[in-house]
């Protein structure tokens, strides 16, 4: 019986896929809850995830797409929730207005990249 169990952790970007060493991602909320969730089904996989050299300015056009989606889409949860106020602010709109907002919020995450290490956005 071979015991090929390899205990190291491996490196892969999350760009290209491949193994390389590169910038860490930043552990956010998301990577946690879906790192809980591979644990949980036993398909965690244990490799560190991080972006290469070589993909960073792609890296960087994905995460700040991802920041302006969050944005717009923060801002039209945030419209959801006002015009609750104004037009309907009973018990049952509320529950619409948390579920159309969580909604909103969950598209955002179609185009979530994570944050890296050592890579601060600057903003102007
Ligand atoms: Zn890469």
């Amino acid at each position: 019986m071979l015991a090929k169990k390899e205990k190291k952790t491996k490196s892969v970007c999350i760009i290209c896929r491949q193994e390389k060493e590169g910038s860490p991602v930043l552990d956010d909320p998301y990577i946690i809850a879906v790192r809980a969730i591979k644990a949980r089904l036993g398909h965690a996989t244990g490799n560190r995830l991080v972006v290469c050299a070589a993909d960073i300015p792609k890296w960087r056009e994905k995460r700040k797409r991802f920041e302006k989606y969050l944005m717009w889409y923060g801002l039209l949860a945030f419209l959801l929730f006002v015009a609750f106020l104004f037009l309907s602010p009973t018990l049952v709109g509320f529950i619409y207005v948390a579920i159309g907002m969580v909604v909103v919020m969950a598209f955002s995450l179609l185009t979530y990249f994570p944050a890296i290490r050592g890579e601060k956005e600057k903003k102007q």
